[in-house]
């Protein structure tokens, strides 16, 4: 999810669909493109989609981040991106497609439930959050732009079960945002402060070891209900993650997150 300045939002590619107008697509197994767009891609991966994706293959975060990811950072940016790595083969296909589709389609990452629809996020200063904006940008091999099923931005998302990753998204950029400053100091991107921000918000399994086995709880004051549920709800604990994030690396207060005197 991009964040967009005002100013960038008339030169973006793509057209723009406000509330309440209409595009016009349908995928299915029949068209001729029928998985042409799983491959080759710069496949964002945001907290969520990690999240969902690691407990749907069973496995712990620390391992799908080892399998299936590369962390990049741009040297423009002070927080790394994770993108899905695509197989290593002549079409650099995605590692979750088969013949018959998506293996991980009730699991599939936000960009790949949105498409062809591309979100990004608006900085409204008058409320002071982020709103999300909604272009239609279908590559040119995609047949299903010529289909006639006709969709409102709500619509598409209810269709394609988006709600709860567009809201955790937009959560997510909300603290991404800041990144936009540099924090780390004489550290670096690469030092612990860094490396605490990134386990807190992509390596939940790790996070929750932390919260659990080191001298975090000594040192921190939680609620004794927010402390068992962040024990095995992996929802709330990336929420948390969020909230430490802005503790700890941006120094605000929290009332989940109290030092103890
Ligand atoms: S290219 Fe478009 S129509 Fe073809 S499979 Fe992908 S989303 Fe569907
Ligand atoms: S996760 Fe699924 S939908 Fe997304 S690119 Fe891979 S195969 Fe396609």
């Amino acid at each position: 999810m991009k964040p967009i300045e005002i100013e960038e939002l008339d030169k973006l590619p793509g057209i723009r669909i406000r509330g309440g107008e209409t595009f016009k697509f349908r995928c299915h197994p029949q068209v001729e493109c029928f998985n042409k767009c799983c491959r080759n891609l710069n496949l964002f991966l945001y907290p969520y989609d990690v999240l969902r994706l690691k407990t749907s293959l069973q496995m712990t975060s620390d391992d799908f981040l080892d399998q299936y990811v590369d962390i990049i950072l741009r040297p423009d940016n002070h927080f790394p991106e994770v993108l899905l790595r695509m197989a290593d083969n002549p079409e650099k296909t995605c590692p979750f497609l088969t013949e018959a589709g998506c293996a991980v389609y009730h699991h599939r990452p936000d960009t790949c439930r949105t498409f062809p629809i591309e979100q990004g996020v608006l900085y409204d200063d008058a409320r002071r959050k982020d709103l999300p904006v909604y272009f239609f940008r279908p590559p040119d091999f995609c047949l299903g732009q010529h289909e006639l099923d006709e969709w409102t931005i709500p619509e598409w998302i209810e269709d394609q079960d988006a709600e709860t990753y567009h809201r955790m998204t937009i959560k997510w950029s909300e603290i991404k945002r800041l990144f936009q400053s540099n924090p780390w100091g004489f550290e670096g991107p690469q030092g612990p402060k860094a490396k605490m921000a990134f386990m807190a918000t992509y390596n939940l399994d790790k996070f929750r070891e932390f919260l659990f086995q080191s001298s975090f709880l000594k040192r921190y004051h939680i609620k004794s209900a927010l402390r068992k549920k962040l024990k095995t709800d992996d929802v709330a604990l990336m929420k948390f993650g969020f909230e430490w994030v802005n503790v700890f690396v941006w120094g605000m207060s929290s009332k989940d997150i109290r030092p103890r005197t």
